[in-house]
């Protein structure tokens, strides 16, 4: 009898072992794709219809001819954030799977219809930001169903999980990253190195995050509350792809898999960054067209003029000042402003 319970408990910790070690798998399976050791499948995590239409996130699964970790990449939550969608989407076929150790999970875009349709923020199916979803639920709306499907296929099947963001349309955004504390000093260790090796210069340190795991809203929150340490970048602004935004985050990804002994050879992380314990949003009180007075980067005093507001006859209806001396982390890009929309985000670094 007592064998008899040892067994059904190996049996009810049987799905913990195999999340644990699926590094061990002989093949790796996300959605449609099903990778074998040493290759990489292409398919999708197919999100059924509800009470709005049916939704396919393309996923490749990069199933190293080593075991190792499980790494999941996913962009496109916000489907105009492009040169974080268009990165992932490069990295999928430069990642040779016999050379890796380990696996990598890559979901170039989950808001396909936000990148269709050229609408910034939201999934316009449901009218959802769908980095607030997690961790989703099987009969909620598009977005709330795509992120209960990636929290199980991609999420659970990770060991470490890199959210990639940018400035979306109407952010005019330098690049950093957010490594959240979570409290738990061993898995904030990984999750520091991994942010370091990643290697862009501001990083946000962010500790306000929910700790409930059916809570989690975010994407990166959804993992960390996981246990498994995560990290969120950002780079690329306005609609524009260029190479130098796509460059810093196929490096960063690539040096992060090296620190993670993924990859052969020695990660690049950066050498000081610049911390940042809180953000301030600069928000305006009235419509109008905004003009701003700052670049993206530019640090500023706590009171400087950042933008004005104006009418459409150029009278001056709101000055846009900085709350707190800091770096302009993005400033809005475009003339359009109703009233509470964010004209900056003010960066204030940690001493
Ligand atoms: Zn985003």
């Amino acid at each position: 009898m007592k064998e008899v319970l040892n067994l059904m408990r190996m049996v009810a910790f049987l799905p913990y072992a195999f999340t644990a070690v699926a590094q061990d798998r002989a093949t790796l399976t996300v959605g449609t794709a099903t990778a074998a050791r040493g290759e990489t499948a292409k398919g999708w995590i197919e999100i059924p219809s509800g009470s709005d239409p049916a939704l396919r996130i393309p996923v490749a699964v990069v199933h190293g001819g080593k075991p190792g970790p499980v790494l999941a990449l996913v962009a496109g939550s916000h489907g105009t954030e492009y040169a974080s969608i268009v990165a992932l989407v490069d990295l999928i076929d430069a990642l040779e799977p016999r050379s890796i150790s380990g696996s990598v999970i890559v979901v170039p875009i989950i808001n396909t219809a936000s990148f269709d349709r050229v609408v910034p923020h939201l999934n316009p199916v449901d009218g959802k930001n769908m980095n607030r979803t997690y961790p989703g639920r099987p009969d909620g709306t598009e977005s709330e169903r795509a992120s209960f499907a990636i929290t199980k296929q991609v999420v659970e099947q990770s060991d470490h999980l890199i959210d990639f963001h940018g400035g979306d349309l109407d952010e005019s955004l330098r690049p950093y990253s957010y490594w959240s504390k979570t409290g738990r000093e061993p898995q904030d260790r990984v999750s520091r190195e991994m942010v370091l090796a990643f290697g862009l210069d501001h990083i946000i340190v962010s500790t306000g995050r929910p700790a409930d795991p059916n809570a989690s809203i975010y994407l990166e929150n959804t993992a960390s509350t996981r246990g498994k340490p995560s990290i969120t970048v950002e780079a690329g602004h306005a609609g524009t792809v260029m190479p130098e935004d796509v460059d810093a985050l196929v490096r960063g990804t690539l040096s992060v898999m090296r620190h993670l002994k993924m990859l052969p050879g020695d990660p690049t992380p950066v050498e000081s960054p610049v911390w940042i314990g809180t953000l301030h949003n600069v928000t305006t009180d009235v419509g109008g067209v905004f003009r701003p007075l700052v670049a993206r980067g530019t640090y500023v005093q706590k009171g400087m003029k950042v933008g004005t507001v104006t009418d459409f006859f150029g009278k001056t209806l709101f000055e846009a000042r900085a709350p707190e001396s800091g770096v302009v982390l993005y400033v809005r890009a475009v003339p359009s402003a109703v009233k509470g929309d964010n004209l900056a985000s003010i960066g204030v670094v940690l001493e």
